[in-house]
């Protein structure tokens, strides 16, 4: 194949590639509640179906989310050539992260300025997106040098975890060979790295249990704070030393996270706080909770946990730390809920699809690329879980950084360059 005119094609394409990815920012399809999903998945895919593409939407009726008002709406396009062949697939959340504050362009207007993007989602992810679409728009184009399938899809909660988008899928079968054999996930990793997996996930709910009393006279109850309170101690003074240790040998990025983390997601203790007190004219002048002895205090841990460490052992570390307090504390008594839980994922560097992808890094970069892994999961735990397809990256245009932040934007070169990768990547893959 003519890598040159595919090349040039691209470079054609990239106010339409900026065009694209502006579009993509103003359909606000912030998560949670899942807005404008169906939006953003029909303009999606009536755009591909113009181009040759067979369009599904597969919405994921009664999973956790989906509601009438809130249709969780996936787009599966796929593209067939004449001659049999393997299939290529580029999958993107179609969701974001709400705005937040701190923003000084409009969050959803998809501002340019000095060769960026500006907008919600346009590092996470909609500007990988659009570069994968104008990538396999190019190929289609370009017409020869390949056969097989290229598909697309937008699926939607990644943010949330995906169970109503790629998990979904994935358990109808859209993710397993023959039908699909490699995927990229163009999230925000940087152009010249590739993300081979991801550390583990657990979290889970430690509650610690008091006895309720009068807040005048705490000696008559037990507070539920106080004890957890000597559980978090635990955690920061003997766990945190002991996990800074743990290294993986894995290229987790930043290096700080090449160690095991907790994080204290949350902590509440004690009665809810209310609006009882008011002000001359009966409207609530702040919130305050009653004068009791907190009977319960939950916090919600975050442990991210390396390839190294296996599940049973990081929960049992924490069962540990209980347990111990339970016997040397007076009065200690907890309960541990499991809330969510993902294995580390790592595709190994010989897989073909990181050949692919780390060649055409250096033919458009002329250096080696970077293998990286990822601290937080993203949606490749849910393909590669089910054990039948091995061939999965995440590569794409942006900062990790700017991800979720003020600001957001990403770099119309990227963007770019990162098209011309995936387009070069699929190529080598399907030719
Ligand atoms: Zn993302």
């Amino acid at each position: 194949m003519n890598y040159s005119s595919l090349l040039k094609r691209i470079d054609h394409k990239r106010d339409e590639l900026v065009a694209l990815t502006q579009d993509l920012i103003r359909i606000p399809t912030i998560n949670p509640q899942g807005e404008a999903y169906a939006e953003c998945a029909h303009f999606i895919g009536e755009r591909l179906r113009k181009r040759g593409f067979n369009i599904e939407y597969v919405r994921a009726l009664h999973e956790a989310g989906d509601s009438d008002k809130y249709p969780r709406i996936n787009v599966v396009a796929r593209y067939e050539t004449a001659q049999p062949g393997k299939c290529m697939h580029f999958n993107s959340h179609i969701d974001v992260v709400e705005v937040g504050t701190g923003w000084t362009v409009p969050p959803f207007s998809g501002w340019v300025q000095s060769e960026k993007i500006y907008g919600r989602g346009s590092c996470d992810m909609k500007g990988g997106l659009a570069a994968s679409i104008i990538a396999c728009e190019s190929l289609i184009e370009e017409g020869v040098g390949w056969r097989g399938a290229l598909e697309i899809s937008g699926t939607v909660d990644e943010e949330s975890g995906g169970f109503a988008g790629v998990a979904y899928l994935v358990s109808k079968g859209y993710f397993s060979p023959p039908k699909v054999d490699y995927v990229i996930i163009p999230e925000p990793l940087g152009v010249d790295r590739i993300c081979l997996g991801h550390r583990g996930v657990w979290w889970a709910e430690v509650e610690t249990h008091g006895r309720i009393a009068h807040g005048s006279m705490p000696f008559l109850g037990d507070s539920a704070i106080l004890q957890m309170s000597a559980f978090l101690q635990q955690i920061e003074q003997v766990l945190h030393p002991k996990l800074r240790q743990r290294i993986s040998q894995h290229p987790v990025e930043p290096p700080g996270a090449r160690a095991s983390t907790l994080n204290i997601n949350s902590i509440h203790g004690g009665q809810t706080e209310q609006s009882y007190r008011t002000n001359d004219k009966g409207h609530p002048v702040g919130d305050l909770p009653s004068p009791v002895v907190a009977h319960t205090c939950k916090a919600v841990i975050d442990r991210r946990f390396i390839v190294e460490e296996t599940l049973a052992e990081v929960k049992q570390e924490i069962v540990d730390i209980l347990e111990n307090l339970k016997h040397c504390r007076h009065g200690f008594q907890y309960s541990l809920k499991d809330i969510m839980q993902f294995l580390p994922t790592h595709t190994d560097q010989q897989q073909p699809v990181v050949v692919a992808t780390a060649q055409a890094i250096q033919e458009i970069y002329g250096k080696d690329a970077q293998y990286i892994a990822s601290p937080g999961t993203y949606d490749q735990k849910h393909i590669l879980r089910s054990g039948e397809l091995k061939n999965c990256i995440a590569y794409g245009p942006g900062k990790l950084e700017l991800a979720h932040q003020p600001d957001e934007y990403v770099d119309i070169e990227d963007v770019v360059n990162s098209s011309k990768i995936m387009a070069l990547a699929a190529t080598k893959l399907l030719s």
